[in-house]
């Protein structure tokens, strides 16, 4: 499947958008790093040119792919030109851009991304891995964010960093849960403030883990690697525990909002705190709970989350009720039933989840999405997980 029909015009520009690949001698995983799909944010650009310069044909087993994101707005230091890169994913936005007449900058730069992005899943071998960087316009501990699968949690739980995960109930057609749904092992990884240099340090330390944890590299006997793994256990302050999101304030159109200056992401607040103001009246804090990623630049439309601990027993319920695959049951009640026979997503009468708690469905993998007046969609990561591409892997 490609969206770019004149082949001389993607080579050239796929030419730029590559910073590096390296296909290994030996036999291995594919590891896809993007970096820049938001233009204002270079950490990951910078530590991807870094590392590239490192690796060899001998050192790497498999292959491992640098892409940058948006080449448009990286030119030019800012988030988008016409609309959020990040944020344009949808099954509906994908349809619907080969029959467009003319396409905006970010369309172009999103049919470009598409077409790298298949190509190496029809000529590579997997496992594969996909990594997206970012940084934050707040000051922040690093993190990653994915979507809430097992394999996603199984994976990423190896890096000594706080995980948030839920991200996509919150946020509609982030690149990362376009990958997600095809069923690969996709997390983001923020590395700090967009200015500051321990982002790019952070980064690079992601990349040589990821590596490791993949057996793309040999670590057993690496003293980078112990170097590499203390770095990002040090900066993330003993905070590397599983959050959830449990709210957003979404910025309206023609919403004047302005973030309360001097917010850390996770950092700890309580209720009646001030956070904010909209359209000059004080927002309080409805939560006793930790603040996540505080918006401090223009562009955006998220203005802050709120995240909560998940506690490690419900983490391993949740591991065991999907694997037993205890969303059946639910389809048993009435007023719950699936969409199709994919099973990959639930229908939901309203009037059912004022009975059933979201968390219950959250415990068994399903996000809420769409909603019309009496139904809720809720979509689950699980069981289009490719589950059997990772489960040999040693972190499984
Ligand atoms: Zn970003």
């Amino acid at each position: 499947m490609t969206l770019i029909k004149n082949k001389s015009i993607t080579k050239t520009t796929i030419i730029n958008r590559i910073i590096g690949k390296i296909q290994g001698v030996k036999k291995g995983p594919t590891i896809v790093f993007f970096a820049g799909i938001h233009g204002n944010e270079k950490a990951g650009v910078i530590a991807l040119k870094k590392v590239f310069k490192e690796f060899s044909e001998e050192t790497i087993n498999g292959t491992v792919y640098g892409i940058l994101g948006n080449l448009k707005a990286l030119e030019k230091n800012q988030r988008y030109l016409d609309e959020d890169l990040n944020r344009i994913w949808t099954s509906e936005q994908l349809k619907n851009i080969p029959h467009k007449a003319t396409l905006n900058a970010e369309e172009k730069e999103q049919k470009e991304l598409f077409a790298v992005l298949h190509r190496i899943i029809e000529n590579d071998s997997g496992p594969f891995y996909f990594i997206d960087f970012h940084t934050t316009s707040s000051k922040t501990l690093p993190f990653i964010t994915i979507n809430d699968a097992i394999i996603n949690r199984k994976f990423s739980s190896q890096f000594p960093v706080p995980i948030v995960l839920g991200i996509e109930e919150y946020l509609n057609g982030p690149m990362l849960s376009y990958i997600n749904e095809l069923g690969y092992v996709s997390l983001g990884f923020e590395s700090g403030q967009h200015e500051e240099k321990e982002a790019i340090v952070n980064c690079i330390s992601f990349i040589y883990l990821t590596l490791a944890f993949t057996n793309a590299i040999d670590s057993s006997n690496s003293k980078d690697y112990t170097k590499y793994y203390n770095q990002l256990k040090v900066v993330s302050k003993k905070q590397d525990k599983v959050f959830e999101i449990v709210y957003l304030h979404t910025i309206k159109q023609d919403e004047i909002f302005k973030m309360k200056e001097g917010f850390k992401s996770f950092e700890d607040i309580k209720k009646k705190t001030v956070l904010a103001t909209s359209n000059n009246q004080l927002i309080f804090s409805k939560y006793n709970a930790k603040i996540f990623m505080p918006l401090y630049q223009k562009k955006g439309k998220e203005g802050y989350f709120i995240i909560k601990e998940i506690a490690p027993f419900f983490l391993k319920l949740s591991t065991v009720l999907r694997s037993i695959k205890a969303d059946n049951v639910l389809v048993i009640l009435p007023g719950i039933f699936w969409e199709n026979t994919n099973k990959n997503a639930l229908i939901v009468n309203l009037k059912v989840t004022r009975f059933f708690a979201k968390s219950i469905f959250h415990l068994l993998g399903y996000r809420n999405k769409q909603a019309d007046a009496t139904h809720l969609k809720l979509y689950n990561r699980e069981r289009v997980s490719k589950t059997e591409m990772y489960k040999d892997q040693q972190w499984y």
